[in-house]
């Protein structure tokens, strides 16, 4: 077979199977593992990877007992009625060809309840309940229960299980000091410390004998002071291959780590190196993971040595032919997961299935399923943003005769801003793709055009599909045409260089995406991995416990010294992802950003900008002000087609600015495109 990928498909073995190439699909918490329609949803959405070639795919945790679980719906493996809630899901991976294995997580002082466990009555920094300390029949106990999932898990069909070590999750907690003080067999001594870990893998390889795949996710790099040293972490690897492991898989940073492990900020395969200690100590194979996004990225990390085989989750969830495109080298046609968070795990913590912004098919399989339209029409679309790039692409692959309006000379709209974002390159992946994928649909193009009523009226188009976007708002302050006041599209495009002292009027997300700019546009710790760990503080040297620098992340002094303002009241970046607006509010620490909520914008003048905030006048001097206060829609056609007659429906900002995002414009384009 020729491929472009030689090294990713390879055949390997693990344990009892042979695998036909190196791609795992990573364990990822779906939110669908507790709910009554997970079997079936579950089943659509791992048979579509498997059927496309995933080589191994891993599920989402599902604890061994009840004070594992991770939150108060429990998705739990301990009794025949639960493997026979899951027996649908391996049965339909099979079907598919593939191959698939139950991740068995306790969460220990991490689940989001109130009877939670851990080896030592220590608190986690990110969950207000205190742990009760294991005692040493909890201890047995619950070594037990992993061993009863796993026989359970074979039970229900699945081939294998892995083990969750890492993250932060129950094993990790014994094994570090920095949460287990123990000071009987199960604490103290690096051997005591290790005997959690090592004593599951052992019964639940006892338990389930030797054609059965049993995995365990070793934390390569806790990130956290009181963590692992690599030797230590060298000493886990061999100690749980000993004790049966047929491969390990890689984790990164416990979720309290202050360093971002899988957002944007993290540059493509910037861990890999920390597998590379592992791979090169044991002789099972491993697999490396964490914002490994790309076939070339997984490929550069196989032939470079660091790692058997390349874990990706969320790229399986932005598109379920990943591994099938790869091998038969068409990249272009691959969905980009552009590690934003905002549609997987961003919906994990408000309980929402998690989808995908950038292919909302993602985990409705079933409900949003592409059929050929009945009747093929003339369609038009006005705006080649993200909402109209998305509608264009399925109407188009339903048979419709599609022709897309963009005013710009480039499709993208809103995307070729947000590229420019550090951290957000990827951005730039999703333009090409979707632009790839209007080709392929035969989508006409109208680049440079803005639309006008005479384009789409008189029968000319069946339905315009009005996707025209959003508009800046240019709030009404006194002095706003001042030539220091700038927009937001003018900084990020470097039409302005914004000079020394920088006011940002409003802080939503691009609020928060222009103060990152102007702090980091010229660091390449995005895009390398060397650059990365010197930002955040990283040991190269694996003697560091954790992987941490002793003396942290160096202070650099900020290019820019910026005030960010907002007239409602409360914390900056409430508004921002769950799992990102953390890394977003650090790094605005880090650099002295200054912030006043709750402000009245008085005027602006040649001095910088007035505003009253607790009832005082306050001045402060800017040599800019950027505009990010929101925007309005853009549907200024929709009266006027209404007058001619002509059918339209307005999607994304063109129907509503506020609360805009890319997912939910994506998804209105596509939710609109299956039903023309
Ligand atoms: P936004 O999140 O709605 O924020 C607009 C900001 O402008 C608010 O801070 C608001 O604060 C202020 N504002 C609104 N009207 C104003 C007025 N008349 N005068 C002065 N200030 C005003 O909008 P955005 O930042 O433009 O972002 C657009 C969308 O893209 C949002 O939905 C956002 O979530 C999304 N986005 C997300 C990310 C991300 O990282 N996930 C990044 C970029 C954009 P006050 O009302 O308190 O003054
Ligand atoms: Fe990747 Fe964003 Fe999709 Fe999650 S929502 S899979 S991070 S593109």
């Amino acid at each position: 077979m020729t491929t472009a990928y030689p090294h990713l498909f390879q055949p390997i073995t693990v344990g009892p199977v042979t695998l036909p190439n190196r791609l795992v699909m990573g364990s990822m918490h779906t939110g669908l593992e507790a709910r009554a329609d997970g079997p079936p949803r579950l089943a659509a959405f791992y048979a579509e990877r498997a059927a496309a070639e995933a080589g191994l795919i891993i599920t989402g945790g599902v604890s061994p007992n009840f004070e594992g679980r991770l939150k108060d719906e429990p998705a739990m493996l301990a009794s025949a009625a639960d493997a026979a809630w899951h027996r649908p899901i391996p049965e339909a991976v099979h079907d598919a060809g593939g191959r698939i294995v139950l991740q068995i997580l306790h969460s220990g002082r991490y689940g989001y309840h109130e009877a939670i466990v851990a080896p030592s009555a220590v608190r986690s920094p990110i969950n207000r309940e205190m742990p009760r300390a294991m005692t040493e029949a909890d201890i047995a106990r619950t070594i037990g229960d992993f061993a009863t999932a796993a026989e359970l898990a074979r039970e229900a069909g699945y081939d294998g299980v892995e083990i969750m070590g890492s993250e932060g999750y129950l094993i990790t907690q014994f094994l570090c000091p920095r949460t287990n003080q123990r000071d009987d067999d199960w604490g103290g001594s690096l051997d005591n410390r290790l005997r959690f870990a090592v004593e599951t893998v052992r019964s639940v390889r006892r338990a389930v004998g030797s054609d059965f795949l049993v995995i365990f996710r070793i934390s390569t790099l806790d990130l956290v002071e009181g963590g692992l040293t690599a030797d230590e972490t060298v000493a886990l690897a061999r100690a749980v291959e000993a004790a049966g492991a047929d491969m390990l898989t890689s984790g990164i940073g416990w979720h309290e780590a202050r360093v971002p492990t899988i957002a944007q900020a993290v540059p493509r395969g910037g861990f890999a190196w920390a597998s590379r200690r592992i791979t090169e100590a044991v002789a099972i194979p491993v697999a490396a993971s964490n914002r490994i996004n790309t076939p070339e990225a997984g490929e550069a990390i196989l032939a470079a040595g660091h790692a058997d085989m390349i874990s990706m989750a969320r790229p399986f969830l932005a598109d379920g032919a990943f591994a099938a495109k790869a091998r038969a080298g068409d990249r272009r046609g691959i969905n980009i997961c552009i590690a934003c968070n905002q549609a997987c795990l961003d919906h994990y913590f408000i309980d929402e299935p998690a989808s995908c912004l950038v292919n909302p098919h993602a985990c409705r399989e079933e409900e949003l399923r592409a059929t050929p339209a009945e009747q093929p029409r003339a369609i038009a679309v006005v705006g080649g943003g993200p909402a109209g790039l998305a509608a264009a692409a399925v109407a188009a692959e339903r048979g419709h005769q599609v022709t897309l309006f963009e005013a710009a000379s480039e499709l993208g709209g809103q995307f070729n801003l947000a590229k420019r974002v550090p951290g957000k390159q990827e951005f730039g992946e999703s333009v090409a793709y979707f632009a790839d994928r209007l080709q392929r649909a035969g989508v006409a193009l109208r680049l440079g055009q803005r639309a006008t009523t005479d384009d789409l009226a008189g029968g000319r188009f069946a339905h315009v599909v009005m996707a025209s976007g959003v508009a800046p708002r240019r709030p009404d302050i006194p002095g706003i045409d001042h030539p220091m006041v700038a927009t937001y599209a003018d900084v990020l495009t470097g039409r302005v260089q914004a000079g020394r002292r920088v006011v940002i009027i409003g802080a939503g997300g691009i609020g928060f995406d222009v103060a990152l700019f102007l702090l980091e546009h010229s660091l390449r710790s995005h895009v390398e991995a060397d650059a990365f760990a010197h930002h955040w503080g990283i040991a190269a040297n694996g003697e560091a416990a954790g992987g941490l620098e002793p003396s942290g992340a160096p202070d650099d002094p900020p290019p820019h010294q910026i005030t960010m303002l907002k007239r409602s009241p409360g914390g900056f970046g409430r508004t921002l992802g769950r799992s990102t607006g953390w890394i977003h509010r650090l790094i605005l620490a880090r650099n002295h950003v200054a912030q006043f909520a709750g402000v009245a914008y008085d005027r602006i003048d040649d001095g910088g900008i007035h505003i009253t905030v607790g009832g005082e006048g306050r001045h402060i001097p800017a040599d800019n002000i950027v505009i990010c206060a929101g925007q309005d829609p853009l549907a200024d056609l929709a009266p006027d087609l209404a007058a001619a007659n002509v059918a339209a429906t307005a999607i994304g900002g063109a129907r509503l600015a506020a609360e805009l995002d890319a997912e939910r414009a994506i998804e209105e384009g596509t939710r609109l495109a299956l039903a023309l």
